[in-house]
């Protein structure tokens, strides 16, 4: 039988040199294995056309027929973009395209009949289609078509003659050429049995050529389930195969640092939330097995105060601990905090940064080599090599998502034994991402807020409205109150991004000249940004225009305003990281959402989200609906690359569910992995490991 995998993609009939190489740099089709992967991302039931003055905003794909009236060129710079005015007779639509201006008017021609086909969105309040698949109308038969499917193809290929159709074609010239030898079947036969699946390769074909929707919806399934199933398996199958190698410390005593803390030093009661969590903590502490724990808590849910008990627990069972920060603003304030909280307790805490004084540097990693200090604070610092401890029990990284499994991997080697490892992240990931990606971990979560929080009120404001809001702004500072300021930053637009902020500051220190101003942003030396973060906690300032250098972590209560400008720069999930700083102390807290008047349809949805709910959880939610995984804050450097090519972790939630059982049953059925039965399942896990270099080993 043909071995797909290796075959490669310029060999197939209708393929060749020049088209192979874009097929690889476009797509990253290499082999016959590959393209026969490449689904279809849409079907469209050829026979149903819509009419032009049926579309809206918010529809899903549809194909119209008709013809181009007028090309016209609109725009400059970033904008330009050419619009053909299209019509069916029932009214006109936009056709878009902002790249290959000059060969769309050689290519398509005014008056001809054409089947149009894309998803129909609003800008400026005209239905417009973005670069939308064309065809002559009377190529194409349109009953005779049925569902035909629709490959996504870049600019550059439909240049070339590669659009959707054409790669229909190969899928074709695929199929003949394979015959009978689609593929192998890679799961075992009491699996498809059971749960009522269609073999692999009847799967195959009719995703590619289903004759009806409802052979569709099961080719989808089966492959769907294959893919996540693996995803399960693999993960559950590396961490069982941890459980058993790691033993862990045990902390086995709640000891005097502990009890005093709780009995003499806490503040507060702790809400039920942080009871449980760290009820399970200590559960996993004194387990005989390894922890490695994420706990999840929405900003201001009280994380670090779990995390000190964490590491008293470490301390009065004579280990040291671990916190790890993302920046070294925030290492510094949990410094601060740590030994407020800790008042007279003879626990030692230490900070060691990449800012450290190199004359400091040797006594501090003497202390910690020795085991003089309980607990260190720290960046990534703390992984160089030199960084030695005497006997680390606990590391607490705080902010996941900054750390990847390979920053993780680097700790576990800081010990013999490795330590316990407490990941708290306040981007909350929405539990079917937390289980794809993080099946190897715990999780826990803290679903309550302190009591006595006022929810925060959201506004969304259009920037030429602002008088109404420095109004607002002045009668806060002048009821004791801060505010914070934020500008968008981001790498490839930095130079403007850095004078937009340097603008507005100057414009806040003009109309707040009664008031004093911080500025804070990333290309500042670190003691700056140091001293202009402590005279906003201090109070020394009312108002601190920044950069998302503030995203995470600090700590101002008497801060009420959180000012957000260019609102449409920022993702949801940050828009609600920014937000939980404000809303800390017991003073009603605003957030104000700037964005210019002119807004997408996405940005539109963003602002009534934010606007909606300031639950973390239903806003990541949304967002992974909205974005897809993909572009979740964290996914990229989590180190563990999912190409997803059929399931949808937004919508396939139930699936995940239900195969993660399947995974179990099966890990528990054939632990060694060797019955003769499940064979074809785990060689298939391991040739997917190796493919796609997945990194679970990477941990042990
Ligand atoms: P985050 O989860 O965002 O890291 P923090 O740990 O910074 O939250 O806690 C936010 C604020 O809530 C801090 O000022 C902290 O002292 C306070 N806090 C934490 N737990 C409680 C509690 N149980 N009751 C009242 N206030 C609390
Ligand atoms: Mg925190």
């Amino acid at each position: 039988m043909l071995d797909t995998t290796t075959r490669n993609i310029k060999f197939l009939p209708g393929v060749g040199e020049q088209r192979a190489t874009l097929l690889n740099r476009e797509l990253k089709i290499y082999s016959l294995y590959d393209l026969l992967y490449y689904f279809p991302y849409r079907y469209v039931d050829r026979s149903r056309l819509f009419m032009v003055n049926e579309l809206t905003g918010n529809m899903p794909y549809v194909q119209l027929c008709g013809e181009i009236r007028s090309f016209e060129e609109m725009g400059e710079g970033a904008g330009r973009r050419i619009v053909a005015h299209f019509t069916d007779g029932t009214g006109f639509v936009d056709l878009v395209w902002f790249r290959g201006l000059k060969y769309l008017k050689d290519r398509y021609k005014i008056g001809t009949s054409y089947l149009v086909f894309g998803k129909p969105s609003l800008f400026n309040g005209r239905v417009n289609i973005a670069h939308p698949d064309i065809d002559v109308a009377e190529a194409l038969q349109l009953s005779a078509m049925g569902l035909q499917p629709y490959y996504n193809t870049t600019e550059k290929m439909k240049r070339a003659g590669l659009n959707s159709q054409a790669m229909a074609k190969l899928m074709s010239n695929l199929f003949t050429l394979l015959g009978e030898n689609v593929a192998d079947e890679t799961l075992s036969p009491d699996i498809i049995k059971k749960h009522n699946l269609i073999p692999l390769a009847e799967a195959l074909r009719i995703i590619h050529f289903p004759r009806n929707p409802q052979e569709l919806r099961e080719a989808q399934y089966r492959l769907k389930f294959e893919e996540l199933f693996y995803i399960q398996l693999s993960i559950l199958h590396y961490s069982k195969d941890r459980m058993q190698k790691y033993v862990g410390h045990r902390f086995t005593k709640v000891g005097e640092m502990f009890n005093r803390f709780y009995s003499e030093n806490l503040p507060f009661e702790l809400t039920s939330a942080q009871k449980r969590v760290v009820k399970e903590i200590r559960r996993d502490v004194n387990s005989n097995h390894q922890m490695n724990r994420l706990l999840q808590g929405d900003v201001g849910s009280g994380k670090t105060l779990v995390a000190l008990l964490s590491m008293l627990l470490a301390k009065d069972n004579g280990y040291q601990a671990c916190l790890m920060a993302p920046t070294e603003i925030l290492a510094e304030q949990h410094t601060s905090t740590l030994r407020r909280m800790l008042g007279g307790l003879p626990v030692r805490v230490e900070l060691l940064t990449g800012s450290t004084k190199a004359k400091e540097r040797p006594p501090l990693l003497e202390a910690l080599a020795n085991g003089d200090i309980d607990i260190l604070v720290s960046t990534h610092a703390v992984l160089e090599d030199n960084v030695q401890f005497n006997n680390l029990g606990l590391v607490v990284i705080d902010e996941q998502h900054r750390f990847g499994v390979v920053q993780r991997a680097k700790m576990w080697a800081k010990n013999n034994i490795p330590p316990h490892i407490l990941v708290m992240t306040a981007t909350p990931i929405p539990r079917t991402l937390a289980m794809t990606l993080y099946g190897d971990l715990d999780v826990s979560v803290i679903d309550e807020l302190p009591p006595g929080r006022k929810p925060i009120s959201t506004m969304h404001i259009f920037r030429n409205r602002s008088e109404g809001l420095y109004e607002f702004m002045h009668k806060q500072i002048k009821e004791g109150r801060q505010v914070y300021v934020v500008y968008p930053l981001i790498s490839e637009s930095e130079k403007l991004d850095l004078k937009n902020l340097e603008d507005g500051y100057k414009q806040i220190c003009n109309i707040f000249c009664d008031y004093s101003v911080s500025k804070l942003h990333g290309k500042m030396k670190p003691k700056e940004k140091e001293e202009q973060m402590r005279r906003f906690a201090s109070g020394e300032t009312q108002i601190l225009v920044s950069t998302t250098v503030i995203e995470v972590g600090v700590d101002v209560p008497n801060a009420t305003v959180m000012v957000i400008e260019n609102a449409e720069r920022f993702g949801l999930s940050q828009l609600h990281q920014l937000r939980g700083r404000v809303g800390r102390g017991g003073n009603q807290s605003y957030c104000m959402l700037v964005t210019d008047y002119k807004l997408s349809e996405d940005t539109r949805k963003r602002m009534e989200i934010m606007t909606g709910s300031n639950d973390g959880f239903e806003i990541a939610e949304a967002d992974l609906k909205l974005r897809g995984p993909g572009d979740i804050e964290g996914t990229q450097q989590s180190g563990i690359a999912f190409d997803l090519k059929i399931a949808n972790l937004a919508r396939d939630e139930q699936l995940l569910q239900y195969v993660r059982n399947v995974a179990r049953e099966l890990i528990e059925a054939d632990p060694q992995c060797n019955n003769p039965l499940y064979k074809v399942v785990w060689e298939r896990l391991r040739t997917i490991k190796r493919n796609n270099n997945w990194n679970w080993g990477a941990i042990s």
